[in-house]
């Protein structure tokens, strides 16, 4: 059974009057529901993800679930992202630091985000920081 589940960033318009608004939709086969109450969009989907992930009503709380349930991915803004890459940001809420590292997951000691370990990259100074943060960091000495 594949049910995908998907976010979409959105700008909200008013069709008579004036009126814009910015937040997501999230929708699967089954259901919808939207949030626009945004100040902005994040450039990074998982940084959308995690504000979704602040703004979760009952609707969207099920899908939560059902990806948690299937280890499934999740199409953001047209880009799929799979378990792997998403389970350190759903799971956080619900475990623990040693809980999540018992899950192999780290946190990065640059930007606190958590990311699977596989995703760590060591540092000369013996420090664990995201594949993200090591190409920033990369970008800035260059
Ligand atoms: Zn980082």
């Amino acid at each position: 059974m594949s049910n995908q589940i998907t976010i979409e960033a959105t700008k909200f318009v008013n069709v008579k009057g004036d009126g814009e608004t910015l937040g997501f939709r999230m929708y699967d086969d089954y259901g919808q529901t939207y949030c626009n109450t945004l100040e902005s969009i994040p450039d990074d989907d998982l940084d959308l993800l995690r504000l979704v992930l602040d703004n979760t009503d009952d609707i969207s709380a099920a899908m939560f679930e059902h990806i948690k349930d299937n280890e499934s991915d999740i199409c953001i803004n047209g880009e799929y992202y799979g378990w792997k890459t998403i389970k350190p940001i759903l799971c956080q809420d619900e475990l623990t630091d040693e809980e999540m590292v018992a899950k192999d997951m780290f946190k990065c000691e640059h930007c606190g985000k958590w990311f699977d370990i596989e995703d760590s990259v060591k540092l000369n100074s013996g420090e664990y920081w995201c594949v993200e943060c090591d190409k920033t960091q990369k970008r800035i000495e260059d």
